[in-house]
């Protein structure tokens, strides 16, 4: 027993001593890093595992923009997709609150505001209760935002960003919405629900009076620092087989230039419309050059994200339109044809590419509001 005794007190006495030992190297060598930190910050900070910071998120909707679209860029295209340059890849479920295939306003107000509505809701919940947008959430901490289209700015797509009504078809009713709203930069289409009203009223008034610079005519080269109306068509823009030619990439930039002046960061959503369009059309062509659209406006978003480091890109799309897919009819695997299987919409999963800073966590199968909640997190707490 005693001899027992002696030896515990020994063990304790030496595990005393490691750990004082322990103490002290630890303490060391936490001087010395620091040391060397104030020697070598940048080394340091180049060198640690912390992600960078995100500033800045650009958000790309392929409008009815399924995983047979996007293939659609390997096989029509003479330069390499830029899809090709995302790194992170997920899926999102797109169903919504009232059927299993959505459509753009229930698809958007999840998109927008993170919550499943029925087709046909715009910024509202299922009981047509207004539900603030990630644009309402993150304007008053000061970042600047933007919305572009292809089609009008007032459609069910652009509309969730910033309106709450209860039906898409509403578009005279989102138009006021915007006018009021926190949006610093919007172009597209839509200049009817503007000027050319029902109620005579003449939005472009108010717009000016809200200290918004308006373009009808043509997309500026540049902007002055007011507010940024650009409406150059009476509902959607023209289709690129009429010759819409380089808008959607071009007023992408425009914004880039004028959102990236703000140093507290910038939340940019971007639209294609058309290749939706394209696809209830059934029409091959228009939507494989919709498409081509929207993949050169991505090398806009990917070029300025590679520069300014602290920018996520991330894009999606609402749903599949028209159950597109690219095979074979005849037995001839080396012939590819477009074949569609339907004039609306599909079930189907549609891709989610991410690349930048945070674009880690859009990995996997998840519902589409949940790109709203991982938006979220990157500006609010
Ligand atoms: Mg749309
Ligand atoms: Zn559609």
């Amino acid at each position: 027993m005693r001899i027992f005794e002696t030896q515990t007190y020994i063990i304790m006495k030496l595990l005393h001593q490691l750990i004082f030992v322990l103490f002290i190297s630890v303490f060391i060598f936490s001087c010395e890093s620091k040391q060397e930190g104030n020697k070598l910050v940048t080394t340091s900070e180049n060198n640690s595992a912390k992600p960078k910071k995100v500033k800045n998120i650009i958000f790309l909707i392929g409008d009815g923009m399924g995983l047979s679209q996007v293939s659609a860029s390997q096989f029509y295209n003479d330069k390499t997709s830029n899809f090709e340059r995302f790194s992170v890849i997920g899926l999102s479920k797109t169903s919504s609150s009232s059927d299993l295939i959505t459509d753009s306003a229930a698809g958007a107000t999840a998109l927008a505001s993170g919550v499943k509505s029925y087709n046909g809701a715009i910024g509202v919940t299922p009981d047509t209760l207004a539900v603030e947008t990630i644009i309402e959430q993150i304007s008053p901490k000061g970042i600047s935002t933007g919305v572009i289209s292809t089609s009008a700015i007032t459609h069910a797509t652009p509309a969730c960003f910033y309106a709450h009504v209860k039906s898409r078809r509403m578009e005279e009713d989102i138009a006021r919405f915007l006018v009021n709203s926190e949006v610093d930069f919007f172009a597209g289409g839509g200049l009817k629900f503007f000027n050319d009203r029902k109620d005579g009223n003449d939005l472009l008034k108010l717009l000016e009076e809200n200290n918004f610079e308006i373009q009808t005519e043509e997309l500026p080269k540049k902007t002055s620092k007011k507010k940024q109306a650009i409406l150059l068509s009476d509902k959607g823009m023209p289709t690129m087989i009429e010759g819409r030619g380089d808008f959607l990439p071009e007023a992408t930039q425009l914004a880039l230039d004028y959102l990236s002046k703000n140093e507290e960061g910038f939340f940019l959503m971007v639209e294609g419309s058309q290749i939706d369009w394209g696809g209830h059309a059934n029409d091959a062509d228009y939507l494989i050059t919709e498409l081509l659209d929207f993949d050169k406006t991505l090398g806009v978003a990917l070029d300025f994200a590679k520069q300014d480091g602290e920018t996520l890109v991330i894009v999606t799309a609402d749903h599949e339109t028209g159950g597109f897919t690219l095979a074979s009819d005849d037995g001839d695997y080396n012939k590819i044809k477009a074949i569609f299987s339907t004039d609306g919409h599909s079930a189907t999963m549609v891709p989610v590419f991410a690349e930048g800073p945070g674009s880690e966590i859009f990995g996997g199968i998840y519902e589409n509001t949940s790109i709203y909640d991982k938006i979220k997190s990157f500006f609010i707490e």
